[in-house]
């Protein structure tokens, strides 16, 4: 099978689609440990579905699906054993790259009080993550964006993301919380992935994205897909884009937001919002961070840590003895407008991807949709 999915496809531009009966599927774990790699893949963790190490497709949720609205996340049982019948869960992708918290360096000082610095020398695994979704992807390329493309190349990341294989799964059953459809972002997998897989009930409509992905595949698919086979995948995935519910009023509100900061509906949300940071931890694209020393007590060595940090904490706008955004106002006010708003400037495009998270993990079912919406003109 390798001249219909192999690399020489790979380099003329088109798209060719593979047919993977369900029961090859198990090959592909083989086929990727074989290359070195080490699977992640979905699975049910503390009721919900998050990624973790996996070998075989009887680890994954079969027959699970997920009820999700603003402040609630449920998982449930579904007919007709699928594996990916489900939206994503509050882990993204973020924690495999940009880890929650690293040494970056230590430093030592030795007898006669010299200091040497040493930069953590992580060597990460080669990681194949299965099941990742369109949003995902999306949200994956602006991480890149901002950790590679800028001046300075984070080496921790560029490491991790070097090693990192990705089979996505195209999107058929969205939450009610999803709206990358208005984003742009999915539910189709456009790019980004080595290997894209559509399921339906007897097998998966295969497609390679990159060279060893179309290696990888032409060892496991049983021939091209069929006609009806990438027309029932088609519409799977239409029906898809089609159920979402949600949809932001304009992929750039920039204008809008910078226009109305003093919008008394700043005044409402921030009435509801905790400041409890839950947002920024589910949400695939926020990067803020802090830096601290973790010094030895009889101060020989010290290790420089960074951990996830989020515009909604006192510490993150601390200067010189000034909390720059003491009120939970400006805080919600930061978040959406960069979010939504300077990202345009910084990254050009908008900081969401419309994965939903932050709306499903509110505790207060603050939803970013609507109070868009509402800042928009057109909200309650
Ligand atoms: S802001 Fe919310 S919906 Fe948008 S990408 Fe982040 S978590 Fe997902
Ligand atoms: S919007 Fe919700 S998740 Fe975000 S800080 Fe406020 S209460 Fe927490």
């Amino acid at each position: 099978m390798d001249a219909i999915l192999g690399p020489e496809c790979m380099n003329s531009n088109e798209k060719i689609q593979g047919w993977m009966p369900r029961e090859r599927f198990d090959e592909l774990f083989g086929a990727l440990s074989a290359l070195g790699y080490t699977c992640y893949g979905p699975q049910v963790r503390d009721h919900a579905i998050a990624y973790a190490r996996i070998t075989s497709s009887r680890e994954l949720p079969r027959g699970v699906t997920d009820a999700q609205q603003p402040g609630s996340y449920r998982l449930t049982h579904t007919e007709g054993g699928r594996w990916f019948d489900w939206a994503n869960g509050p882990q993204a992708l973020k924690p495999l790259l940009f880890a929650p918290r690293e040494s970056l360096w230590r430093v030592a000082r030795d007898a006669q009080g010299r200091l040497s610095f040493t930069p953590a020398a992580e060597r990460p695994a080669k990681i194949a993550l299965i099941g990742a979704r369109s949003c995902d992807l999306a949200a994956l390329r602006l991480q890149d964006q901002h950790f590679l493309a800028g001046a300075y190349v984070d080496e921790a990341y560029a490491a991790r993301r070097r090693n990192l294989l990705i089979v996505a799964v195209n999107c058929t059953r969205p939450a009610s919380t999803c709206f990358c459809v208005s984003t742009g972002d999915g539910p189709r997998a456009a790019s980004g992935f080595d290997i894209a897989l559509t399921e339906l009930a007897d097998g998966f409509v295969a497609e390679a994205g990159s060279p060893v992905g179309g290696d990888i595949l032409g060892t496991l698919v049983s021939g091209a897909a069929s006609r009806v086979q990438v027309k029932d995948a088609d519409e799977a995935i239409a029906q898809g884009a089609q159920q979402q519910v949600r949809s932001l009023p304009s992929r750039n509100l920039r204008d809008v937001l910078f226009d109305n900061l003093d919008h008394p509906r700043w005044d409402d949300v921030a009435a509801r919002c905790l400041s409890c940071g839950n947002c920024t931890s589910v949400c695939p694209t926020c990067f803020c961070h802090r830096e601290t020393e973790e010094p030895q007590l009889d101060g020989t060595a010290s290790e420089h840590l960074r951990e996830w940090d989020s515009c909604f904490t006192q510490g993150h706008s601390y200067i010189h003895g000034l909390t720059v955004r003491a009120a939970t106002r400006e805080r919600y006010r930061q978040w959406l407008t960069h979010k939504l708003g300077s990202w345009h400037d910084q990254y050009g495009r908008s900081g969401c991807v419309g994965c939903g998270r932050c709306i499903a993990w509110c505790p207060v079912g603050i939803d970013i949709v609507e109070e868009a919406t509402a800042l928009h003109g057109g909200g309650k």
